[in-house]
């Protein structure tokens, strides 16, 4: 049913990068025969997801939405997808994305734009958006994104569907394609919480193969999916609901806010004043540790190659030229000048320095509260073409998000309403370190 909804859906909607068929009928056939011998089937058995084309897939094309890796086809697995695999899940295909992950709408693929299910001349938002449209649009039940700045909750809240960014180090990220390594996680799409928290189940946990993974147990998520918040404190992040807003997701986040009192959550306001300092401070870091991450796409090891070179140096040159797109190689020049001598501590340095002063605002706001809400996004989905030209626009899509990442801690979206236009708003909720319990608690009695 998903492969023939695919079928029907794709050619407006360009979600998934390939539609890998023949693999997910004969992973379907395999727990077919596991039932027919009375075997143990694993808690997803024949669901069909989709997985973000940054993810490592043996034997199956993983191109980033970047030419430079246009025919690569990686020899190992990722920790997440083989997971997903021991779970019985089936994957319909590898879902499009912005190139290496660096945007905001999925237009920087250099493959295909993806549609807005809900609108098809808007995006979906980014970097994840093919995974947030593939689940909208029901041509798979859940998927998997990653999220540097926001590029699981941002699709998610563009496309009317729930994503979530666990705790830094709760999903390994082996396999992940490394586009900022302190800041990318890997992460559940799901149309309710109670999906999402399944699959993030199934995919957290300590991996030796990912030095930064955290050795704690993983609970079943489910148990925390309660219906009132009786006993809960959530903080509204005061800095969020200002100016800049669009009255229509200024309106929703308020009235879902009342909500959350409705159900018997304590509400309190919080001021979180450098919030507000995430965004730069990401795009230094994210861009510097880019920079570092993408040297490996040489010509050499990986992908595409450019063709007759003089010599060396003229062969990485060319390979990179033609293989990046312009956002990439935007963001390889700034990281590149950030961390250059004498740069370095002006730059790179000082942001490292506002990210502890972000995090402790967090630390700060979690003496008193349970959850902090705030708009995922300040704006519905935009228009593809609407911000291509002005990048900086489009990294203002990302203004509410990025801090978590920043922290490191768990925030998840969810659809809280429509604008008049018939189009998804979404409502941020962010939590403690690994207290992704609190999080699915809160969104589920909202939801
Ligand atoms: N939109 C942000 C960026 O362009 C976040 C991307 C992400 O989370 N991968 O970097």
């Amino acid at each position: 049913a998903a492969l023939d909804r695919i079928d029907t859906l794709e050619p407006h909607l360009k979600s998934f990068l390939s539609v890998t068929a023949d693999h997910a009928l004969a992973q379907a056939k395999q727990i077919d025969q596991k039932i027919a011998a009375g075997e143990e089937i694993g808690l997803l058995a024949g669901i069909p997801v989709g997985i973000k084309d940054n993810l490592s897939t043996k034997g199956i094309p993983t191109t980033c939405g970047s030419k430079i890796l246009e025919n690569f086809v990686p020899p190992y697995e990722s920790t997440v997808t083989q997971k997903l695999q021991a779970a019985g899940a089936i994957m319909v295909g590898k879902t499009n994305l912005d190139e290496f992950a660096m945007g905001s709408s999925t237009e920087n693929s250099a493959y295909q734009l993806t549609a807005n299910p809900w609108d098809l001349e808007r995006v979906p938002g980014g970097s994840s958006g093919g995974s947030a449209a593939a689940v909208a649009a029901e041509e798979c039940v859940v998927a998997l994104g990653s999220d540097t700045g926001g590029s699981i909750r941002q699709p998610a809240s563009f496309c009317g569907v729930v994503g979530m960014k666990p705790t830094y180090g709760l999903v390994s990220r082996y396999g992940l394609v490394a586009y900022a390594s302190s800041l990318d996680q890997i992460g559940p799409f799901g149309r309710t919480v109670e999906d999402a928290a399944i699959l993030l189940g199934e995919i957290a946990g300590y991996d030796p193969r990912d030095s930064t993974s955290l050795k704690v147990e993983i609970p079943d998520y489910r148990q925390f999916l309660k219906p009132d918040l009786k006993g809960k404190t959530v903080g509204v992040i005061t800095e969020t609901l200002g100016e800049g807003l669009d009255e229509s997701v200024a309106q929703a986040v308020q009235a879902a806010i009342a909500q959350l009192q409705d159900l018997g959550a304590a509400v309190q306001e919080i001021s979180c004043p450098r919030f507000r300092y995430g965004l730069p401070t990401y795009y230094i870091i994210a861009p510097s540790e880019a920079s570092a991450n993408l040297a490996r796409y040489d010509g050499v090891r990986y992908g595409y190659r450019a063709k007759n070179p003089e010599d060396l140096l003229q062969m990485y040159c060319e390979t990179r030229s033609q293989g990046f797109g312009a956002e990439v190689k935007r963001r390889i020049m700034i990281g590149t000048y950030a961390l250059s001598a004498g740069y370095y501590d002006a730059y790179y340095l000082k942001a490292q320095k506002v990210r502890t002063l972000i995090k402790q605002d967090f630390e700060r706001a979690f003496e008193s509260v349970d959850v902090l809400v705030c708009p995922t996004c300040p704006t519905t989905a935009f228009k593809a073409g609407e911000k291509t030209a002005d990048p900086l626009s489009m990294y203002l899509s990302d203004l509410m998000t990025i801090p978590v990442n920043l922290a490191g801690l768990p925030g998840l979206s969810l659809p809280c309403g429509f604008d008049p236009q018939g189009l998804p708003i979404g409502l941020q909720l962010i939590g403690d370190v690994l207290r992704e319990d609190n999080v699915l608690h809160v969104a589920y009695a909202y939801e």
